[in-house]
């Protein structure tokens, strides 16, 4: 596949300077968000991308993982700079990066800007905002429709720069001809709906005034914030007069997108019948590859004897006294640091459909952790709980009502 590139960004209506940055360096492309005082917004969102353009050749796209890995290095780079300037202190930035990779696009993702698939005219959002409004909706305690407008939308949970550790979201998918990707700061997205997004790509053909018109959408509608958009036509065609010479290659085998975190659990009795038939098709019949190929291919996040917490390559159960898992990470997160009700969903092993999705989940539970530990500090100290008491010297304040730079 080859990408034809647009690009924009803006400062918007409001903001004095422009703390959004964006990185188009095919196959590598980024839009990072910057957050802090005066400055230090811009400061960390061109560290990241700076650091992304400095690292790219460490990403490979045989193991995307590369790519967390590339985030990692920027939160660090951020995080350091931050605690040599008294005056960047508390700064961060998101950061959504994909990398294409012939017929797939890697997507590595902290924060709440945005990477939109647009096919056969229908737009999906890949990514998963990092935000209190995000949590709350998913924990049911916010209704969807009342997330857009929430006062509080735009507190983000996740951001690069502002602890010495960052949990990055992975995943993949694969590209069809005609797919367009949007990658967005939330200067656009939380100024014009879904829909409005929607309506341009279907009907704009030429990317650069697609995104033009995004931004002067979200100019119309306010401008409260810098606004940034990249969007990538996907094509099979040959390009003519693109200016970077884009990456083609060979279809790779199928791998389908990580599906939306799904309870393994409920599926575990069909499945371990399945497995036990499978390993004794293999004892019976010999056919070691058929169980070296599931064994390759599945993934769990569960416990070792210590109650440490890791991701697994290989099937939970034991089957007939034999184990079919390798320990692939381990971390120091053990069960008690989980709220009881989550510790039963991985003593057995919590199955997820690829290394990505685990690395979430481990993501995740470490925010939960992070979560259960200040509620244990403070057990009765307030009649309407704070949902997200975390890391509040460093949680991004609310972008649109500080009228801060
Ligand atoms: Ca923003």
């Amino acid at each position: 596949m080859n990408v034809i590139v647009a690009a924009k960004t803006d400062v918007g209506q409001v903001r004095e300077g422009n703390e959004d940055s964006y990185l188009v360096n095919d196959p590598l492309f980024a839009v990072a968000d910057g957050m802090g005082g005066h400055l230090a917004g811009d400061v960390a969102s061109s560290t990241a991308v700076e650091v992304i353009e400095s690292k790219s050749s460490e990403v490979s796209a045989d193991d995307p993982e590369t790519l967390a890995g590339v985030l990692r290095s920027a939160n660090q780079a951020i995080w350091e700079k931050a605690a040599a300037d008294a005056s960047l202190r508390g700064m961060g930035t998101t950061c959504t990066l994909v990398l294409l990779d012939g017929s797939r696009v890697h997507i590595a993702h902290v924060g709440d800007s945005r990477l939109y698939l647009m096919r056969n005219g229908d737009l999906r959002q890949l990514t998963e905002d990092h935000t209190l409004v995000a949590r709350m909706v998913k924990e049911g305690r916010l209704r969807a429709e009342d997330a857009e407008r929430h006062p509080q939308r735009s507190i983000i949970t996740r951001a690069l720069g502002v602890d010495a550790e960052v949990a990055v979201d992975l995943d993949t998918l694969d590209l069809e001809e005609g797919d367009r990707l949007l990658l967005c700061s939330d200067g656009l997205s939380s100024m014009i709906d879904h829909g409005s997004i929607g309506d341009v790509l279907r009907n704009e053909g030429d990317p650069q005034a697609a995104a033009n018109a995004l931004v002067a959408l979200a100019n119309d509608a306010g401008g409260e914030d810098n606004i940034t958009v990249v969007l990538l036509d996907v094509t099979e065609r040959p390009l003519e007069k693109q200016t970077s010479p884009a990456a083609t290659s060979t279809p790779s085998p199928q791998r389908a997108p990580a599906p939306p975190a799904e309870p393994a659990y409920a599926r575990r009795w069909p499945r371990r019948l399945l497995w036990t038939l499978l390993v004794l098709a293999v004892l019976v019949g010999g056919g070691y590859l058929a169980a070296n190929w599931a064994v390759n291919n599945s993934w769990y996040v569960g416990v070792d004897a210590d109650d440490k917490i890791g991701i697994y390559q290989g099937i939970p159960e034991e089957i007939l006294g034999m184990e079919f898992s390798d320990r692939v990470r381990t971390t120091d997160l053990t069960l008690s640091d989980l709220p009881e009700n989550l510790r039963d969903t991985f003593v057995d092993g919590r199955k997820v459909e690829s290394r990505a999705e685990a690395e979430r989940v481990l993501g995740d539970l470490k925010d939960r952790a992070t979560d259960f530990e200040e509620i244990k500090k403070k057990p009765t100290s307030s009649p309407s709980p704070s949902p997200e008491p975390r890391r509040s010297p460093n949680d991004r304040p609310d972008k649109k009502g500080d009228g801060k730079q």
